[in-house]
């Protein structure tokens, strides 16, 4: 079975992704990663993440990175955004996901466009959305959780800006795809999130059985 789970940042994709894979005992793969790597490769090359050959250079990015706690960054997910943008980028990243989407075992991946272009012949499509302001207030929560000292209003400032960025490029923009499961979580904590998420895709798959 192949589960795709896309969304905007902090609409809760990451945590029902990773609850789904352990409920249903299949591979995980955070296709979000891929781009914070490349973000973070042109940074450490001195290179513009807006520049198409200075991104599409930092595809061949050491896969050790994808382990590197600082790609959670917020700075990261901004150059993630930009990089992937181009459509050479999403190229270089294409083969590693189809890959891993298809392998005998299944598998669950989240990102933007796994629905729409990874994996459209996924058995269960979820969009997971919550308000900007409800992923703005999670996104502060959890780095006050984490000692750090931040805005609200920049937190909400920088989704917006990424929201926009993600569903207005040109190549595999941030959408639904049509035959997605919408699951909008701004009013459910992760425990119930996750629960209904469960549910969508066990409905889902007993109605094609
Ligand atoms: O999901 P995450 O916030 O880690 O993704 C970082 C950025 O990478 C996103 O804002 C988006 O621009 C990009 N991305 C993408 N396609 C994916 C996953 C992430 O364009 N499948």
């Amino acid at each position: 079975m192949i589960i795709a789970v896309d969304g905007p940042t902090a609409s809760g994709k990451g945590t029902i992704s990773k609850a789904l894979a352990a409920h249903f005992g299949l591979p995980f793969m955070d296709t979000g990663m891929l781009y914070r790597a490349v973000g973070r490769q042109v940074a450490l090359n001195g290179g513009d993440a807006d520049n198409a050959a200075d991104a599409l250079a930092a595809c061949d990015f050491s896969d050790s990175l994808l382990d590197n706690p600082v790609l959670r960054d917020e700075a990261t997910g901004g150059l993630a955004s930009r990089v992937s943008i181009h459509p050479q980028v999403r190229a270089a990243l294409n083969k590693r996901q189809v890959d891993f989407a298809n392998q005998p075992s299944g598998a669950v991946l989240d990102g933007r466009d796994i629905g729409t272009v990874i994996a459209p012949h996924a058995d269960a499509k979820l969009f997971v959305t919550a308000t900007a302001e409800v992923r703005a207030q999670r996104r502060f929560d959890e780095m006050i959780s984490r000692g750090l000292d931040v805005d609200y209003e920049n937190i909400l400032a920088d989704i917006r800006a990424r929201d926009k960025r993600d569903s207005e490029r040109a190549d595999a923009p941030l959408k639904p795809a049509d035959d997605a499961m919408l699951l909008d979580t701004s009013d459910m904590d992760a425990k119930e999130a996750v629960q209904a998420a469960i549910a969508l895709v066990e409905a889902c798959v007993d109605s094609t059985l």
